[in-house]
């Protein structure tokens, strides 16, 4: 599928090393260093309600580490899927009474709008559910050949215990959470514990079989359409192959989603899903966690229309750490505004009196130097906007050329 234009993102000069990043399933700050290419999966939208500040802010976080990468020279392949077929967007379709497909269609385009104008980086390979439907079909077929899937009536789930025998992959490795908290977020959060039949409550589903009213397909697996998990599983083997380097997504999907993808993607190639497991924090509105049921959504096309300028909807992400929960107040926005007219002003000043210079002063290669360290220990935008402020608090004359490219390749913020 078409994803979305990509900014220019200019070569900064200067040495920079790969980031260090926390990982969820170690609990701890690891290395990101890649072998060559560095291969990046992170989750895509369920498409309604997009794109609200919770979803901007994860794929910032995520385009921040792609700039980083390529600051430290590597080249970076990305992959991210879009669930085009799936229970809240087929209710949603259901509840206003617009074709599921209809509904899909427009607000991936409206996700695209928001992403082209945020700047972020988009996919080299944007996958939507629908267009791998035969992939999961014959996955999930493999599966039950191997004796690590089991049939409900018709519908395919995925045995846990069986994977955990087969497979370099235990439920629980990457959450860290007791079984108690993973069966309350299972339920919670599209799986189904109390079906009858299941061997274990947390047995996913692969593969509902197809029901009346409901849209299938001829697969493999029988008449029917995926379950949630395993269409990440198969589009990044496809697209990144086994052991990539970072699997990515907001932290509401640590468990089940990237637990669960992870099990699966084990089962199929014998091999780790990935390498780490980053998880951006979410954003809360009015006191709640900004999300699609508690209808506290701010959203990136509002403040658009409302004429906000991109880049202080940007900063105004950045100045929060990814991996924090925090709270959205609209002053934030004026706040961003503010000081991107600080920043843009130095620039202006020195490119009005003709001292846009090539090569940075003492200064700037010290602010440059501060910008890359806080943005390669564990993405730290916030250390890395402060690094700016102080060196446009001091009112610099002349500016350089390489600073303002820097700016833009870390932070995708052209003044
Ligand atoms: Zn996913």
């Amino acid at each position: 599928m078409r994803a979305w234009t990509r900014p220019a993102v200019p070569h900064a000069a200067g040495e920079s090393v790969p980031p260090r990043l926390y990982d969820t399933a170690s609990q701890q700050l690891v290395e990101t260093r890649p072998d060559d290419v560095a291969r990046l999966y992170v989750c895509g939208i369920t498409p309604y309600d997009a794109t609200h500040l919770g979803h901007a802010a994860t794929y910032l976080a995520f385009d921040t580490l792609q700039r980083v990468w390529l600051d430290a020279g590597y080249r970076v392949h990305y992959a991210q899927n879009v669930t085009d077929v799936d229970d809240p967007l087929l209710e949603r379709a259901a509840a206003t009474g617009v074709d599921w497909r209809d509904l899909a269609a427009q607000q991936i385009e409206l996700f695209r709008h928001d992403m082209e104008s945020l700047r972020i980086l988009p996919p080299d390979d944007y996958v939507a559910v629908t267009e791998v439907i035969e992939q999961v079909g014959r996955a999930t077929r493999i599966l039950l050949d191997r004796g690590i899937a089991y049939l409900v009536d018709d519908d395919v789930y995925f045995d846990n215990r069986a994977a955990q025998e087969a497979a370099p992959w235990v439920l629980g490795d990457e959450s860290n959470l007791d079984r108690q908290t993973m069966l309350a977020l299972f339920a919670e959060r599209g799986g189904d514990p109390d079906r009858a039949g299941k061997k274990d409550p947390l047995d996913p589903l692969l593969w509902r079989a197809s029901r009346d009213g409901e849209p299938s397909w001829p697969s493999e697996a029988g008449a029917g359409r995926p379950g949630w998990h395993i269409e990440c599983s198969v589009i990044a083997l496809m697209h990144l192959g086994r052991d990539f380097t970072v699997q990515g997504g907001g932290s509401d999907l640590v468990f089940p989603h990237h637990e669960l993808s992870a099990g699966h993607a084990a089962a199929l190639s014998g091999h780790p899903l990935a390498r780490v497991y980053s998880h951006a924090g979410m954003v809360a509105y009015q006191g709640e966690k900004m999300s699609k049921s508690l209808r506290n959504l701010v959203l990136v096309s509002q403040l658009r229309d409302a004429g906000a300028d991109p880049r202080a909807i940007r900063l105004a992400l950045l100045a929060h750490h990814y991996r924090s929960d925090w709270e959205w107040f609209d002053d934030g926005l004026g706040e961003a505004a503010q000081r991107l007219a600080t920043w843009a002003a130095v620039v202006d000043r020195a490119r009005a009196n003709g001292v846009l210079e090539a090569v940075p002063a003492p200064a700037e290669r010290e602010m440059l130097d501060r910008m890359r360290a806080a943005l390669r220990d564990d993405l730290d935008t916030p250390g890395a906007l402060r690094a700016i402020d102080e060196w446009a608090a001091g009112r610099p004359g002349a500016v350089s050329t390489q600073l303002t490219d820097a700016i833009d390749a870390l932070l995708g913020i052209r003044l």
